[in-house]
């Protein structure tokens, strides 16, 4: 397929060649461990092309993990895509692939916790040292890069609190000062098309797939598109540490990336609504919705980003007590709890300040109330709305 596509005919057209295809709309699930070579030269010739399409062994693909990858490709602008069985292994496998004892990393102090929990714990066993610098800091992050600085990693919005970066500061100034620094990000808030990485010269864009590839809150997949310059390191390690994902994962993620587009405009439309609706009511004191002006780094993301998701946070005027907290949150109709998110579905989830500043302790933002953080998933905005006003209810 041309390269030279608008987005949404390249979410629909992307990653279905006939090789993959057979001849139906969708690429076939090929389920194998074995692959069978008829002859000797086959052997050779599949061997030596093993992660250029050939059909090697079942841990390098077959033509339904090719088509996701061909898929995810052509979507992010990369050079190629390894695929990991969650979000997670996505991440650490990432950075595995380019870090050495006596390394130092640069990790957003406000990621997503387990990545967090991933430097402290198995990055600090490795002696592997890590900063963690405060997002907002874009291009005074230059003072923190060290001789033995390899990796960037970047996350926008961050998770939770949803600050903005001023990305195009960063990767210029981190180059500028160390052009070898591999740039990373975790993508999965965008789908990896609201902000297109590696267009900002980013090296590797990460996404949760499990999240809005997905769409459908049934399967757990990771992504990892890569660029030119850091393909084949991150393939090879991530290979040796035994990365995969079974073909029907890989089905379902191509499948669901068939209905991204749409799914981000209405995702974009109805967060946008509810989150302009929040901002009036007097239990709230801040909206954390990157299209808003109360989104610390807005101006990056009116900037940098396409467009809007689901999820955002909003902070309560005050801390809710413990019996506070359950009467808001126990007794929504339409909003359920839950981890995650990404889904056709709406979830709430009520964050205390001091967590918060728990999982931020190189952070100066400090919050006072209560968070809550929302994914608008396709319910009626108008309904979801009357579901928290009644919350509100219950609280005052
Ligand atoms: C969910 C999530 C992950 C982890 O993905 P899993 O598929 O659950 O392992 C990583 N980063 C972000 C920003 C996430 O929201």
């Amino acid at each position: 397929m041309a390269k030279n596509h608008s987005l949404s005919t390249t979410l629909v057209h992307a990653g279905r060649n006939k090789r993959v295809t057979q001849g139906s709309v969708n690429p076939v699930i090929q389920r194998a461990s074995s692959l069978v070579f008829d002859t000797i030269a086959e052997k050779k010739h599949c061997t030596k092309n093993r992660y250029k399409g050939e059909l090697f062994y079942g841990r390098r693909g077959t033509l339904t993990h090719f088509a996701l990858q061909d898929l995810m490709c052509e979507m992010e602008g990369g050079e190629g895509c390894y695929l990991y069985p969650c979000g997670a292994a996505a991440v650490t496998n990432a950075i595995l692939s380019f870090v050495k004892s006596g390394d130092h990393i640069l990790m957003s102090g406000a990621a997503y916790e387990p990545t967090q929990d991933f430097c402290n714990i198995v990055l600090k066993k490795m002696q592997v040292e890590t900063t963690y610098y405060d997002p907002l800091m874009g291009e005074r992050i230059a003072q923190l890069i060290q001789p033995n600085t390899s990796v960037l990693f970047l996350e926008s919005p961050s998770s939770l609190t949803m600050e903005v970066p001023d990305i195009p500061a960063i990767v210029k100034t981190a180059r500028a000062v160390k052009p070898e620094i591999v740039i990373m990000m975790d993508n999965t808030w965008g789908a990896g098309v609201l902000f297109k990485a590696l267009e900002y010269g980013i090296d590797i864009s990460i996404q949760a797939g499990t999240k809005y590839l997905v769409g459908h809150s049934d399967v757990m997949i990771g992504t990892a598109v890569a660029n030119a310059r850091t393909w084949s390191q991150l393939r090879e390690h991530s290979y040796l540490m035994g990365q995969m994902v079974d073909a029907d994962s890989a089905y379902t993620t191509a499948r669901g990336i068939r209905t991204l587009g749409v799914r981000l405009k209405q995702h974009h439309e109805s967060s946008l609504k509810i989150a302009k609706w929040l901002t009036e009511r007097p239990q709230v004191k801040a909206v954390y919705h990157p299209a808003l002006p109360s989104c610390p780094g807005h101006e990056f993301f009116q900037r940098d980003f396409k467009g809007a998701s689901g999820l955002f946070s909003f902070e309560l005027t005050q801390r809710l007590n413990d019996e506070q907290v359950e009467q808001f949150m126990d007794h929504f109709k339409l909003f359920s709890m839950a981890y995650s998110w990404g889904g056709f579905e709406s979830l709430i989830l009520c964050h205390q300040p001091e967590e918060i500043a728990k999982i931020r302790p190189n952070i100066t933002r400090k919050l006072t109330g209560s968070l809550i953080r929302v994914h608008i998933g396709f319910e009626d905005p108008d309904e979801l709305i009357e579901d928290l006003k009644a919350g509100f209810e219950r609280i005052v």
